[in-house]
């Protein structure tokens, strides 16, 4: 058995941290912070088989430079000459094709009902009470235009064998009478399923610590030494950490640790919001995505989590307030019944999404050194893949097969 080094304590970093135990690696995870606020708690929680089309598609172009020029808008990139942001747009460009798109839904489709699968695993193991709830999400859309693109999505999710089907209003309002609506409609991904990311954090740690995995906080890695194709050893400042395995899972940092080795990953940190309100969820037990406004809402501990908007900036910590005000005022428009308050600065969480440009994840073994493993890029979907991710890297590391195909997937892909 190997003695396994993960660089980043996020939900892929521990999903990984827990199979490798599991199987009976020796497991440390180094993280720079404190395990307890990073991009795997404040996320709206959705498990997504049916996001099988990754980011990059020829309509996101035209409808994100339309974006660009509305300041409450869902998706904003900073211009900006930043070479990370000029490589990423022009792969994002490459990629923004019909072929891509139907290339990436089976590998994403097998990679998130993978997942799924295995959550629903873990959420019948002892001290994994993480809320998990399997009644689908419904994707709600109140202009013609939308109503047809969300029908040929569907379309599509059934060709791939998913379980949805397209709602009329009347239909919506069997499923949830309580909820007012001002939609043409719905599709209900019954696929799909939600959970609070902050309980499945606290239990994967608390589960780890008990079986003696080493969750080393405030150490950044600083430094990585290598040597004859061989990652030899991470360094925290004056710290030394070795191993016989190493895994990148740093999220959004995950192309900064990349320099530190010579090794590009390409990303970019995606800048999303997210509040909870405690108002009566009797309304809405099922979450909804808002297609137009691209804002998520869904039931969690006892109130609503409101989340959404992507911003492709470097890494800081702005709230740009117009931003929470667009996810604000969406809500009404669809739902006249819920109006939930701007949210003071302070009650804001944000996240950075590790946004790959051709929307997949990277999971597999780095080419260039035969003992590291990178595992993140997942973007808007690093909840709903993690526990899939996390099986996959042990698997690897173990060198068995693979629980699905990982060549789409490989890190060094063009
Ligand atoms: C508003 C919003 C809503 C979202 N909703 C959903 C959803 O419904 N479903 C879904 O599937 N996904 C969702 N996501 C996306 C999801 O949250 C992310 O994809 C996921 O959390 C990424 O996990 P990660 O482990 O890769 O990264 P992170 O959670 O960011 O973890 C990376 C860790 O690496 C550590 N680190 C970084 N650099 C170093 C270093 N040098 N040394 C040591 N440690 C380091 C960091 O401190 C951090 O703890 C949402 C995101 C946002 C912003």
């Amino acid at each position: 058995m190997a003695k396994v080094l993960i660089i980043g304590g996020g939900i892929v970093g521990l999903s990984s941290a827990y199979y490798l135990q599991k199987a009976g690696h020796a497991v440390t995870v180094l993280d720079r912070g404190d395990m307890t606020d990073s991009c795997s708690y404040g996320n709206a929680g959705m498990i997504v088989p049916s996001h099988f089309i990754p980011l990059a598609t020829p309509g996101m172009v035209s409808q994100g430079i339309k974006w660009m020029f509305n300041s409450k808008s869902p998706f904003y990139v900073r211009p900006s000459l930043n070479p990370q942001l000029v490589s990423w747009g022009l792969k994002f460009l490459q990629k923004a094709n019909a072929g891509h798109v139907e290339r990436s839904a089976i590998p994403l489709t097998e990679l998130s009902l993978l997942s799924k699968k295995l959550y629903s695993d873990l959420s019948k193991e002892p001290g994994f009470d993480f809320d998990l709830v399997e009644k689908g999400i419904l994707m709600f859309y109140k202009t013609e235009k939308a109503g047809e693109e969300e029908a040929h999505m569907a379309e599509k999710a059934r060709e791939l064998g998913l379980d949805m089907a397209v709602l009329t209003p009347a239909e919506c309002v069997k499923l949830q009478p309580n909820l007012e609506l001002d939609v043409l409609g719905a599709v209900h991904y019954r696929c799909d399923a939600h959970l609070s990311p902050n309980k499945l954090m606290t239990a994967l740690i608390k589960h780890l610590k008990g079986k003696g995995v080493n969750l080393v906080t405030n150490k950044e890695v600083t430094k990585i030494d290598t040597a004859g194709g061989k990652v030899t050893r991470v360094l925290s400042h004056n710290e030394e950490f070795t191993a016989d395995q190493y895994i990148v899972a740093g999220g959004s940092w995950s192309p900064a640790i990349g320099k530190l080795l010579g090794v590009k990953i390409l990303l970019m940190p995606g800048k999303g919001y997210s509040f909870n309100v405690k108002e009566e969820v009797a309304s809405m037990q099922i979450p909804a995505l808002l297609a137009e406004a691209r804002v998520a809402i869904t039931p969690m501990n006892g109130g609503l989590r409101y989340g959404g908007t992507m911003e492709l900036d470097k890494i800081n910590s702005r709230i740009n307030m117009n931003r929470v005000k667009g996810i604000v005022e969406s809500v009404p428009k669809y739902f006249p019944g819920l109006k939930p308050a701007v949210p003071a600065e302070k009650d804001i969480w944000f996240g950075f999404r590790p946004s790959s440009a051709d929307g997949l994840p990277y999971i597999g073994r780095n080419k260039n050194f035969n003992n590291l493993v990178i595992a993140t890029g997942h973007g808007m979907m690093g909840l709903s893949l993690a526990a899939a991710t996390g099986l996959l890297v042990q698997e690897v590391i173990s060198g068995t097969k693979t629980s699905i195909g990982i060549a789409d997937f490989a890190p060094d892909r063009g």
